[in-house]
């Protein structure tokens, strides 16, 4: 069979977490920075290391089946591909930056304005819906600097705690999109075998990602009040221990509110709570 092709940064903020993922998958191969193409020993898999800015284009071209990239690049490049599957990390936000101190204050300030982006399209897209008339001036990088520099009155780029923007004199004004490392590849893509064999790995991974698998010890007489907790399992195992009255409870728990539903449990008469990470969970 023919082997599959995926793409994933060569290095940057998604490699590593893409090349954790795919590793968790089960999948073998040697991850040298200096090549560009890799063999997955064990499944029918070639890795390619690209620049991320490529990797929406080589996929809508067939040049590789799928890749690991940020939803802001799928939706800037306009590549004609498919979202296979959501991975939860890479998260960050598109944000209008604009001086401390600046006469934007509502939306409409925007109109007449001068904004540098590197991502036009979006930017483009998000004051159409807002009907607002700005001129967009496309800078490739170090946009932050730009309104210090008499260039444009405002930016639009990727924020995430907001570092970059104080330190060049700015504040964020408005969220344009929120963006996370997709899994993208051509609709026909769905069909294949390999393809499928693969979404199922991570899907497995990224379920147990989100989860822990918890033991605890409760007398008999809390075991009611405790299970009440823990609503979203279907039948939580319970097993005896050797002193009486007391049983041995195990579960999983979602990463969302692990620790309001832990503290809820110990007041419920929860002991010995034993919090293990799940590899993965197979449906
Ligand atoms: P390349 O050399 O591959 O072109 P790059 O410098 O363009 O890399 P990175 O800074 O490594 O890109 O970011 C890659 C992606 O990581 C972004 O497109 C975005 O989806 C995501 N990302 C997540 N958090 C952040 C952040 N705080 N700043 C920038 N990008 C982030
Ligand atoms: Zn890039």
């Amino acid at each position: 069979m023919k082997k599959l092709k995926i793409a994933i940064q060569k290095s940057g903020r998604l490699n590593d977490k893409s090349v954790g993922l795919l590793k968790n998958c089960g999948l073998k191969f040697e991850n040298y920075k200096s090549t560009l193409i890799t063999q997955v020993s064990n499944f029918n898999l070639e890795i390619l290391y690209l620049r991320d800015d490529d990797i929406p284009g080589y996929v809508e071209q067939g040049i590789a089946d799928l890749g690991i990239v940020g939803e802001n690049l799928v939706e800037e490049t306009q590549a004609k591909v498919s979202y296979l599957e959501r991975l939860g990390f890479g998260k960050c936000k598109l944000k209008i930056g604009i001086k401390k101190e600046s006469n934007i204050y509502r939306l409409q300030d925007l109109n007449g304005k001068s904004i540098a982006t590197s991502y036009p399209n979006i930017l483009k897209k998000f004051l159409k819906e807002h009907n607002l008339q700005a001129d967009i001036k496309l800078i490739s990088g170090s946009v932050e600097i730009s309104p210090g520099l008499g260039l444009t009155d405002a930016i639009c780029d990727i924020v995430s705690t907001g570092g970059t923007l104080r330190s060049n004199g700015l504040k964020p004004f408005v969220d344009v999109a929120s963006s996370e490392a997709l899994l993208i590849g051509r609709e026909e893509i769905k069909e294949n075998q390999t393809f499928q064999e693969l979404l199922l790995r991570i899907q497995s991974v990224l379920r147990a990602s989100e989860t822990k698998y918890v033991v605890l010890n409760a007398e008999k007489e809390n075991l009611d009040q405790i299970l009440n907790l823990l609503p979203g399992v279907k039948s939580p195992t319970i097993v005896p221990l050797a002193e009486e009255g007391w049983v041995a409870i195990h579960t999983v728990i979602s990463e969302d509110d692990f620790w309001v539903k832990i503290n809820q449990l110990r007041n419920a008469g929860a002991q010995g709570i034993v919090v293990m990470p799940i590899e993965k969970i197979i449906m």
